[in-house]
């Protein structure tokens, strides 16, 4: 049994509180326990961060990236430890949890480019001798809340560019899959990240209040699901803090006549089956146009049934369980209701087990067909491995039921024509959005954030949240010494 600890002030945070279990999703067994953060717990980390903060932020950006390129460099050593720590607490394949590392590490190779990056604007002579410029500064403790199914990816996504600016930083990952943060603190530090500037600190929603409603924290960044975004960006804004949100999704794939069907079977199947469905960015909505319903839902079936559902560690494992009992049960409960309400189950693996891991939380690949706009499995986030099919006669329907659903992280077109693939890229109600590529999660120079109920805040993760980072400050500067007289009128420039 392990017990993953906080880390505070630069070291593993061991306290006498309350813990919760971590489970291993592919048998339902008890892995270990994390600690849960009360008040006190939060506000040591606080003031860590706190004491932490100015010679952080005195630190040149050129030394900062010194940190940031040996955390990057160590990051790549430990790949494979750190996917071990993702699959044994998430469930997903070792295949996809190196994927995962990868994509952090990108995210930090962005910020090593901080010298670059933080940079004002200066104008000359705004008035007569007198100058205008901006400068980028830091805020001072940024607080970071992530959902569990992407334990390294999502974190790094704020820790790399908050402490890049200048920032403190304290983290509350998911309890569901908490192991690796603490490692990733650790790592940090190995690299010359100073003690306090970034803090690991467990708990759920209790936790996640408490640091929000520190009076020394000066914001927020969310990923999760929506109802807990509105939520703590109410919180965080009531409290005057700055809050970005991320939540969750609905990502629908248009499927035109012309596209190349095994191609977008394939990308479908991919998109909607990989990491068992927990992906923001998972297709869950294929939105087939026309004559091309027959032979994709041909194409689908043969890949749906072909998917090996196994032990995220186990060879030959294609596809891990859910992260959960509860995610377990949500997701059969929703497939169960859909059927029931007249969706076609092409390939229902939902109740299927994996023979040796019973107990675990698995839920198979499973296909439904002709699935109403209205119905309840449309509407909700399954965050499982579940891809329906909704049926329509024009691009122009499906755009329509991609502007009306209440979510818009992503959206993607498989077509072989220039203009529909160009009408889609103008009129898709969606924050990210692929042509011919299902998962159209931009490169970290880019930035990740959806539309609508998919997040609230105006700032995404990776190149955008420089601006979320840190506070513009605008100086308007006069060296000269001519003596002016006093006027008091309001002088044009
Ligand atoms: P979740 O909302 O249940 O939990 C996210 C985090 O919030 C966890 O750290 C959790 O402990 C904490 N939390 C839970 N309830 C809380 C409350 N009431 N108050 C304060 N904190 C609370 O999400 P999850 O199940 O861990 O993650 C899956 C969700 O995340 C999905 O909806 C998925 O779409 C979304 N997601 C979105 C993006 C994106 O880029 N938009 C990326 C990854 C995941």
């Amino acid at each position: 049994m392990t017990l993953t600890p906080h880390w505070i002030g630069g070291r593993r945070y061991e306290t006498a509180g309350d813990r919760l279990p971590v489970l291993d999703p592919a048998t339902g067994q008890t892995l270990g326990e994390v600690l849960q953060a009360d008040a006190e717990v939060v506000k040591q980390a606080v003031t860590s961060a706190v004491a932490a903060f100015p010679a952080w932020r005195n630190t040149t950006p050129a030394r900062r990236a010194q940190v940031l390129y040996a955390f990057r460099n160590l990051l790549r050593e430990h790949t494979d430890e750190l996917a071990a720590l993702v699959t044994a607490e998430h469930g997903k394949t070792l295949a996809d949890a190196r994927g995962e590392v990868a994509r952090g590490i990108e995210a930090v190779e962005l910020a090593c480019g901080v010298p670059g990056l933080l940079k004002g604007e200066f104008s000359e002579q705004t008035g007569t001798n007198i100058d205008t410029y901006s400068i980028l500064q830091p805020l001072g403790v940024c607080v970071g809340i992530t959902p569990f199914n992407f334990p390294v990816m999502i974190p790094l996504m704020k820790i790399a560019v908050a402490v890049a600016a200048g920032n403190s930083f304290i983290l509350k990952p998911s309890e569901q899959d908490p192991g690796v943060s603490v490692r990733l603190a650790e790592l940090a530090k190995e690299a010359g990240l100073p003690d306090g500037v970034l803090s690991v600190v467990h708990g759920r929603q209790e936790t996640a209040e408490a640091l929000i409603d520190h009076p020394d924290t000066a914001a927020v960044s969310f990923v999760g699901s929506t109802p807990v975004a509105h939520s703590i960006y109410k919180r965080g804004a009531q409290a005057g803090k700055r809050v970005q949100a991320l939540g969750g999704a609905k990502n629908h794939l248009v499927v035109m006549p012309d596209a190349k069907i095994e191609a977008a079977a394939d990308a479908l199947a991919s998109a909607a089956f990989g990491s068992a469905g927990q992906r923001c960015m998972a297709i869950t909505t294929a939105v087939v146009v026309g004559e091309a319903a027959e032979p994709l839902l041909d194409a689908l079936k043969v890949r749906a049934e072909a998917v090996v559902m196994g032990a995220g560690a186990a060879d030959g494992s294609e596809m891990g369980p859910l992260v959960s009992a509860a995610a377990q049960e949500r997701v059969r409960g929703l497939v169960a209701r859909a059927i029931e309400a007249g969706a076609r189950p092409v390939v229902d693996r939902s109740t299927e087990s994996v023979a040796g891991s019973e107990g675990g939380f698995f839920v198979g690949p499973t296909l439904l067909d002709n699935v109403a706009s209205t119905s309840e499995i449309y509407l909700k986030e399954v965050f499982g491995p579940v891809l329906i099919v909704l049926r329509v006669d024009t691009l122009d329907e499906a755009l329509e039921l991609i502007r009306t659903n209440e979510y818009g992280n992503g959206a993607a077109i498989f077509t072989r024509s220039g203009a529909a693939a160009r009408q889609f890229q103008r009129e898709a109600a969606a924050g990210m959005v692929g042509v011919n590529v299902p998962i159209p999660v931009p490169v970290a120079p880019y930035s990740v954030a959806g539309w609508k109920n998919s997040i609230f805040g105006d700032t995404g993760l990776n190149n955008g949240a420089w601006r979320f980072y840190t506070q513009p400050k605008y100086v308007t500067s006069r060296w000269d010494e001519a003596v002016a007289g006093v006027d008091l009128g309001f002088r044009p420039n």
